[in-house]
């Protein structure tokens, strides 16, 4: 079977749809390719965004924090990334709202109201938020509202939305993309068109790839379980198709951010002693590894690279009578206590009593991730880790707090709480993930750079998939951008080149 358009997306998520959506309303006609049957990929999940220089955001005086969060975000990455595809992506934020604006039903516009993404603090612009699980639910969060609203409006305009198909190929001539071949139910489709936007998202479900590139990673990926950012939908599908129509492949900031120590259970008080500076972390030798609370400092999404590093990517939260005490202590006396909580202090209990009341259930929960022993020997063994070195690094740790001197991990000395009362609980953390970036090079209109120099005509890749906006610097993401604001962005910025 044979079809034709103007453009062809594969990839009918975030970036993808934004980007066939933008081109549809500048009269192109647009074939949407989504391997799975739902639209939308990991942007139906997305909560809060970033947008820079909007008129919505002038309507509303609010400040234009653009050129400062971006030369501040430059300095992070020591200027090596491409400035004016950093300017277009930035800029492209307010152009990509103020368009959507146009296309957006009137009442789910009014749903949108002020507020900032959330992990930013002060400096973080000020801008349109929707809903949002991270705010307290008030309807959709932006990702979802972005994809409803662009795939309404792409099918009104005449486009094509084609779920379950498999792009096999993207065929090119002289350089220059001339069609797809995929595979729509069950048949082979050839499709001719002008031009290709590649917004097929992450790679992290491809375990080859990922042994290659981040060998660690593939030993500790089978204790990271499922979750939504590993999404079986993630295997790169697009670095192959692009490679294969001679783009250039940016192997060096590929990326896969780790978080850690993630200590989700039933009991609220054991996951949050995680977050209590009080804690210490060890891992399989029994040994620290990090100033716990400098979890704050590193950021959640980049915390778990140093978990990723230890034996099998495991870590234990360790503590005892004496540091849960000191932390409900600390939270009586200080509503703001003085603990490294990076999602937050969730309404820790104000008696120690009712603090056992509810590790106690997390305890009964026996799903292998809480534990409590008198003796640490008993919990090492609980625990399958070396009891030795457990009993080391806490009598090592004991006398630290006794001298106020932490020379193995120079913990503060108002964190150093010495741990001496039985029970010791842990909860066994795991590592998690906010995805996996990067990988074919574009230029600063999301045209894919060909390996053998120039551009590869026609062809243009937007999303996680696309390299540009970060540095991996030793297995860390950093990055000028948030990664729905890049996906919608780009998709905006992909969509009104390929249009032209
Ligand atoms: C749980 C979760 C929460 C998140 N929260 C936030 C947040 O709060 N803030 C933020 O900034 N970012 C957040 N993100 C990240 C953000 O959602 C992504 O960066 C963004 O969706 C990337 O857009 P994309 O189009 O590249 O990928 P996706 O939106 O994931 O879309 C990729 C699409 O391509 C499809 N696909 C894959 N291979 C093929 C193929 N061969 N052919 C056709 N289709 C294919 C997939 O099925 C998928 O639908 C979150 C992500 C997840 C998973």
């Amino acid at each position: 079977m044979k079809k034709s358009c103007d453009i062809v997306v594969i990839g009918g998520g975030g970036s993808g749809l934004v980007a066939g959506c933008r081109a549809a309303t500048l009269g192109k006609k647009v074939i949407v390719l989504e391997k799975d049957k739902n639209l939308g990929g990991g942007l139906n999940m997305a909560s809060t965004l970033r947008t820079f220089g909007s008129q919505w955001q002038k309507d509303r005086n609010l400040p234009d924090t653009t050129m400062e969060f971006m030369r501040n975000r430059m300095d992070e990455c020591f200027w090596r990334l491409d400035r004016k595809l950093a300017k277009n992506v930035i800029q492209g934020t307010g152009k990509f709202f103020d368009w959507f604006t146009t296309i957006c039903p009137k009442e789910i516009l009014d749903d949108f109201y002020v507020g900032r993404y959330v992990f930013d603090e002060e400096d973080g612009p000020l801008g349109p938020q929707s809903g949002g699980h991270h705010e307290g639910v008030r309807g959709k969060g932006s990702g979802r509202v972005f994809v409803e609203v662009c795939a309404a409006k792409l099918q009104e305009l005449g486009g094509e939305i084609i779920t379950q198909a498999v792009t096999s190929e993207i065929v090119t001539a002289d350089g220059a993309v001339t069609g797809v071949v995929a595979t729509i139910g069950g048949e082979q489709v050839e499709i001719e068109c002008s031009a290709v936007i590649l917004a097929c998202g992450a790679w992290i479900r491809n375990e080859e790839f990922v042994r290659q590139h981040y060998p660690k990673l593939g030993e500790a990926i089978g204790y990271m379980g499922e979750s939504p950012h590993m999404n079986r939908n993630y295997t790169g599908d697009g670095l192959a198709l692009a490679e294969k129509a001679g783009a250039l492949m940016d192997t060096e900031n590929l990326t896969i951010r780790m978080m850690g120590p993630m200590t989700m259970c039933r009991s609220r008080v054991m996951g949050d002693m995680a977050n209590s500076a009080y804690s210490i972390y060890v891992n399989k030798n029994g040994e620290r590894f990090v100033c716990e609370g400098s979890q704050l400092r590193m950021g959640v999404f980049n915390s778990g690279a140093v978990q990723l590093e230890q034996p099998e990517g495991k870590a234990y939260v360790i503590f005892d009578e004496n540091t849960l005490r000191a932390t409900i202590e600390k939270q009586e006396n200080h509503p703001k206590p003085q603990m490294a909580m990076p999602f937050g202090a969730s309404s820790f209990p104000t008696s120690l009593e009712e603090a056992k009341k509810d590790v106690q259930a997390g305890l009964d929960a026996a799903d292998g991730k809480c534990f409590a022993a008198d003796t640490l020997d008993e919990l090492a063994e609980k625990l399958g880790i070396n009891a030795e070195g457990l009993k080391q690094t806490v009598a090592d740790y004991n006398e630290a707090c006794v001298t106020g001197e932490d020379w193995d991990c120079y913990k503060p000395k108002e964190w150093l709480v010495p741990m001496n009362q039985a029970p010791y609980y842990a909860v066994a953390a795991s590592l998690g993930t906010d995805g996996a970036f990067g990988g074919i090079m574009i230029d600063p209109n999301m045209q894919v750079k060909a390996a053998a120099g120039g551009l590869v005509g026609g062809l243009y890749a937007v999303g996680d998939i696309a390299s540009g906006r970060f540095l991996n610097m030793a297995g860390i993401k950093m990055q000028y951008l948030n990664d729905m604001a890049f996906a919608v962005s780009s998709g905006f910025v992909a969509g009104t080149a390929a249009a032209k």
